[in-house]
């Protein structure tokens, strides 16, 4: 039989959005209660080498520096707890009434989402192996890896496109693999990746398969089959981002809070205020520009200011009339 609880703050996810609320909320006395879900330290725990984490002159461990991030939040005074919420009710207003998977229930005046979101994979049989060894979905991440090599991307949208521009400042040459004969992506950067001398394009191509080998084992190319015809070719490449969309952790949060398109937690422009006074979004969950570790951290510390100005009652329990 579950147990029902009662805290001022309520942190749902253990990335550094969620990790970096609770280590300010925790330094403002609001005692947070941090639910982890399933990933605790969110998905730099899947990765190997960070570059670009301000603070460290050389590269470190992913996992490593999540376990840095919750033992300093446990450090200042927060309540960590390995479960994972599965439903919530916001639509009374604060308190918010939230119930894990274990079968409690939480009340807190103030909740921050931070669920973070997953890069979309091609479900390929080595794809998952090969991640850290030439398989990325984030060309910002590791794109400095690929030092005058060889990449791939795949996919037809913005990302894809961007992602492939990108890389062009670091590889010898970016082949973009798309799976129809034209691109989802906006014009201008269409533009911009067709005039590029380091791009080709690959139409009408699925991958199939990801080749490795050597020790350590790394990419050494794909298998591509003809969408149209049928036939296999094969492509050396020595890296492939895998660029064909995030999707947000936010079914639990369907029918109680404002959600775009695509699944990301609506916020007001500049700020981590969601659509239900008191509830604060994080993190990748509501950002699908930059999507970084650094970017998740400034916002989880944003909400967490927001929150404690909510609980002091700074910040309107209504929203404005439009
Ligand atoms: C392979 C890889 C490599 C990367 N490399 C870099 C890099 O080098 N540098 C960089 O800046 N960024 C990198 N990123 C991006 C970076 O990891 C993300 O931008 C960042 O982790 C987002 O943080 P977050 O806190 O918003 O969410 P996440 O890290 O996604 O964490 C989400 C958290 O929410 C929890 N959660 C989900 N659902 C529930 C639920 N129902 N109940 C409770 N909790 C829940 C999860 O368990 C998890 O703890 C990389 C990403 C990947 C996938």
């Amino acid at each position: 039989m579950g147990q029902t609880h009662s805290t001022d703050l309520l942190i749902i996810g253990a990335g550094p959005a969620g990790y970096t609320a609770a280590i300010y909320a925790a330094r403002a006395s609001l005692s947070p209660v941090l639910l982890t879900g399933m990933q605790p330290g969110g998905q730099l725990t899947i990765t190997t080498d960070v570059e670009n984490y301000p603070g460290f002159a050389q590269a470190i461990q992913g996992p490593w520096l999540m376990e840095q991030m919750s033992a300093q939040a446990e450090h200042v005074g927060t309540k960590i707890i390995y479960d994972m919420v599965v439903s919530v009710d916001f639509t009374k207003g604060s308190p918010f009434h939230v119930t894990t998977d274990g079968g409690d229930t939480w009340i807190a005046k103030s909740v921050i989402i931070a669920t973070g979101a997953q890069a979309r994979w091609l479900g390929l049989p080595n794809e998952k192996r090969l991640q850290g060894a030439g398989v990325s979905a984030c060309a910002t991440c590791d794109g400095f890896f690929f030092r005058g090599k060889r990449v791939a991307v795949v996919g037809g949208g913005n990302t894809a496109v961007e992602e492939a521009i990108y890389l062009t400042h670091h590889a010898d040459h970016v082949t973009l693999i798309h799976r129809r004969d034209s691109l989802k992506a906006e014009k201008i950067l269409q533009e911009r990746l067709f005039a590029h001398p380091k791009v080709s394009v690959i139409w009408n191509s699925a991958v199939e398969d990801i080749q490795s080998g050597g020790t350590p084992e790394a990419v050494t190319g794909l298998t591509l089959r003809d969408t149209v015809t049928g036939a296999t070719s094969e492509l050396a490449v020595d890296g492939v981002f895998i660029a064909i969309g995030h999707s947000p952790t936010t079914a639990m949060f369907g029918n109680q809070i404002e959600l775009d398109a695509e699944g990301y937690i609506v916020t007001e422009p500049g700020t981590p205020r969601t659509s239900v006074p008191g509830i604060f979004a994080a993190g990748d969950v509501q950002d699908r520009t930059y999507r970084q570790a650094v970017t998740a951290a400034g916002t989880g510390c944003m909400a967490a200011l927001d929150a404690e100005r909510y609980i002091g009652g700074l910040i309107p329990n209504t929203k404005p009339e439009a």
